[in-house]
């Protein structure tokens, strides 16, 4: 790329919230390093991790931002969400109570940003079937009432990872576009 097209480069911001374990910081790790760590590190400490993807030729930086442990209700701070245009809301599908708790981050969310942020549902650990508590069904339709995008993921086996950000970052690149049209 030509020095003169260095000015064509986007950085965006993309917050990953949902309750404690969820599967957050796998689902980051997954996206920027193809990597999923076992062994839970609640305080992990990194803040965010920068991929570059390509849209239309153009090179996009998503930095996705991770609560790294500090997500008991109301403990993220403003700085967190400042400046974010895109959203993941992680629950777990094999424990309910995270899926019932999404309200209210999208509640966090709201008080923090503008309702224009790209926001993705994300039903993670859908490799766990087996003991699945939320249906697809009941993810698509809080969904349509909330007017976000759904997805079903697995951190563990990579199922739906790269995809579920990768909506979100076009969503934000085709907002971006449709305002300097
Ligand atoms: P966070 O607290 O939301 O950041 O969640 P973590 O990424 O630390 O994951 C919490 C726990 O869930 C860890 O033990 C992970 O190994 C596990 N985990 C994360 N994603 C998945 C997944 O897609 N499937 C399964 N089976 N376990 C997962
Ligand atoms: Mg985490």
């Amino acid at each position: 790329m030509g020095e003169e097209e260095k000015g064509e480069e986007y950085l965006f911001k993309i917050v990953v919230i949902g309750d404690s374990a969820v599967g957050k910081s796998n689902l980051l790790s997954r996206f920027a390093r193809d990597e999923f760590d076992h062994n839970s590190k609640a305080t992990i400490g990194v803040e965010f991790q920068t991929q570059v993807v390509e849209i239309d030729g153009k090179e996009v930086k998503a930095q996705v931002w991770d609560t790294a442990g500090q997500e008991r209700f109301r403990a993220v701070t403003s700085a967190y969400y400042r400046g974010a245009v895109g959203a993941l809301v992680v629950y777990d599908i094999s424990r309910r109570t995270t899926f019932e708790n999404v309200k209210r981050w999208l509640d966090e969310l709201n008080t923090h940003c503008d309702t224009t942020v790209a926001t993705m549902l994300v039903g993670n650990k859908c490799d766990l079937e087996n003991i699945r508590e939320v249906n697809v069904e009941d993810g698509k339709s809080l969904a349509e009432e909330e007017g976000l995008f759904f997805i079903e993921t697995s951190a563990l086996d990579s199922t739906n990872v790269n995809t579920a950000f990768e909506i979100v970052i076009r969503e934000i690149y085709n907002n971006i576009s449709r305002k300097t049209l």
